[in-house]
């Protein structure tokens, strides 16, 4: 049994989710015929109650198509210096866009509206123009910490005083509406642009989508295909997101309480320095200074457990779909009898 926590992007679709993807009805979506992607996008912008969702083959894609339809080249963006689009998206900020990234040294991801306020340009010849605030939730590198809805709401006021576009990396929403009892709408209502993954914890094989009113969307569908994401009859992988929106996201909460438990274990482990609050999905934990970083993973992976570094003695396991009882079982007990000075 191997036990992969190295990202919730391992999950492989399960048998009812390929029945039905199996089933779905297609066309080709580059003349606009495949009614299963028209059902997903509908359902989507309607969820979060906006008027235009567009389907993409990846998180990064929607990412930066969004950041595109927001900024002319020149332009400045406001992010956290823990950003997925600043920091894991092969410098497509620069490369698709020609903007530039204001990073912001927030709490685990996350920032405040004084923040944002304090980061706008002047408007002044001398200055890049301040066009879009980017936030993520959950916060990846942050370890799947959620925002407060409040500060959000701070940060529109700001954006709108401003004239800044707000998009959403919600490659793992779904991780936080769950965590907090929030809706889809509370944040349609906020932001101009939410890209949201279908393939993280909700188990797809492929997918993100982007969601936002028509006016913004207008030139989406054109940098879509300029980026070379156009599909044709991909109504079966859209169909595998109609299947995950309806079965797969409530039971976020056992990931969480999973990775609750996993937590829970290593705080107690005498090699662990460190771990940071858990929210929802992540762990992140630090080693103590005299345990090697790389001997203690592979020490994990001779017991068939995955998990990844994330440099300065700090690791990473996130729970998911394909993360089963009894392999968290098998974990915790593993855990606990780990020597980490010893090999
Ligand atoms: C994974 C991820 C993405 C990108 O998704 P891909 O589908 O892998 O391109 C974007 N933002 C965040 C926060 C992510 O975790």
């Amino acid at each position: 049994m191997k036990i992969d926590l190295r990202s919730d992007t391992v999950t492989k679709p399960t048998k009812a989710m390929l029945e039905f993807m199996m089933q779905a009805q297609v066309g080709d979506d580059v003349f606009g015929e495949d009614p299963t992607v028209k059902k997903l996008e509908q359902q989507m912008a309607k969820m979060f109650g906006k008027e235009k969702a567009l389907f993409f083959p990846s998180g990064t894609m929607a990412n930066q198509t969004a950041i595109k339809l927001h900024t002319k080249p020149g332009d400045q963006i406001i992010c956290d210096q823990y950003a997925h689009v600043y920091n894991y998206e092969s410098g497509g900020v620069a490369f698709n866009s020609g903007a530039t990234c204001k990073l912001l040294n927030g709490n685990r991801g996350m920032f405040t509206a004084k923040q944002v306020e304090e980061a706008i340009n002047p408007k002044d010849y001398w200055y890049a123009p301040s066009s879009l605030v980017t936030i993520e939730n959950t916060t990846n590198k942050g370890g799947g910490a959620c925002w407060d809805y409040n500060e959000l709401l701070k940060i529109k006021t700001v954006c709108t005083n401003n004239n800044l576009g707000f998009h959403l990396d919600g490659a793992r929403l779904w991780n936080a509406l769950v965590a907090n009892n929030e809706t889809t709408r509370q944040y349609g209502e906020i932001f101009d642009t939410i890209s949201v993954c279908l393939s993280k914890g909700l188990g797809c094989p492929v997918g993100s989508v982007l969601v936002g009113n028509e006016a913004i969307m207008q030139n989406a569908l054109r940098l879509r295909k300029v980026f070379g994401g156009n599909m044709r009859q991909v109504g079966y992988l859209a169909a595998a997101g109609l299947y995950a929106i309806e079965n797969n996201i409530e039971r976020l909460v056992e990931d969480h309480k999973k990775a609750k438990d996993i937590g829970e274990v290593l705080s107690k482990l005498s090699g662990i320095k460190k771990v940071e609050a858990i929210e929802t999905n992540i762990v992140i934990f630090e080693l103590n200074d005299d345990v090697n970083e790389h001997e203690f993973v592979k020490k994990l992976a001779h017991k068939n457990i995955n998990i990844i570094s994330m440099g300065s003695n700090k690791l990473r396991m996130v729970t998911h779909l394909d993360y089963t009882d009894v392999m968290h079982n098998k974990l915790l007990i593993e855990l606990k009898k780990i020597n980490f000075y010893k090999n």
